[in-house]
């Protein structure tokens, strides 16, 4: 069965979807909206990692996040190219499952593998409602591209909104735990669990609530009825 899908995540590398924007997907999924996950690469080599395992996590996770679909594509970890093919890789996922919604990574980051998705995806969103190609799937255009607050650098970055993730922060902790391999075998990235919580209650705290996920768009962020904004 075909699924249309109200919001389709982009990440490089699978657990980029669950650390910028996992208490959002849980939450939108306790909504009743339909989500899905794209991972860009299957995110190996990595110290404790292996193909499989990384594969086995990605799975757990989405599990935990209850989400829709998850689906790995080829591209090489690491080497990520803003390429032709890889557009046409991304814009056929997006033809597929026609989100309403799509979040990815923001343009500026140190890790050239996010940079690239992001530009892929801007092309990407573009080429998917393109006729007269070789797509097995109908064209598309997906109204928006929003950015989640997630990467490899202390640049200072603007954020255009916050979504409330007080009720799932939990659940993302969970399925950053279901990476093993990444988080828990590599010491080194313990430190991630607090970080997450601290960037999380730093941004609650703007809004008067316990824990939020900023988010910024490259468009204008349109509002129908001004005192809907909280
Ligand atoms: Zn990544």
């Amino acid at each position: 069965m075909k699924i249309k899908l109200d919001i389709l995540v982009i990440g490089a590398h699978p657990d980029d979807a669950e650390i910028g924007c996992g208490g959002t997907i849980a939450r939108h999924k306790q909504l009743g909206y339909k989500i899905g996950i794209l991972d860009c690469s299957n995110g190996e080599p990595t110290p404790h990692g292996s193909p499989e395992i990384r594969l086995e996590e990605a799975g757990h996770a989405a599990k935990i996040l209850d989400i829709d679909t998850r689906e790995t594509l080829d591209m090489k970890n690491r080497y990520i190219e803003n390429s032709i093919e890889n557009r046409i890789k991304v814009a056929d996922i997006i033809r597929k499952y026609q989100p309403k919604i799509i979040i990815t990574h923001p343009p500026e980051d140190w890790h050239a593998d996010h940079v690239a998705v992001n530009k892929i995806v801007s092309a990407a969103k573009f080429q998917a409602k393109l006729t007269k190609t070789d797509s097995p799937y109908d064209e598309f255009y997906p109204p928006r591209i929003v950015y989640f607050d997630h990467a490899h650098a202390r640049i200072q970055r603007k954020i255009d909104f916050l979504v409330n993730i007080s009720d799932t922060i939990d659940v993302k902790i969970r399925a950053l735990n279901a990476y093993k391999s990444q988080f828990i075998d590599n010491r080194d990235n313990r430190a991630i669990f607090d970080f997450i919580k601290d960037k999380a209650s730093f941004l609650g705290q703007q809004a008067g609530i316990q824990f939020a996920e900023g988010f910024s768009m490259p468009e204008y962020f349109l509002v129908q009825d001004i005192t809907t904004i909280i």
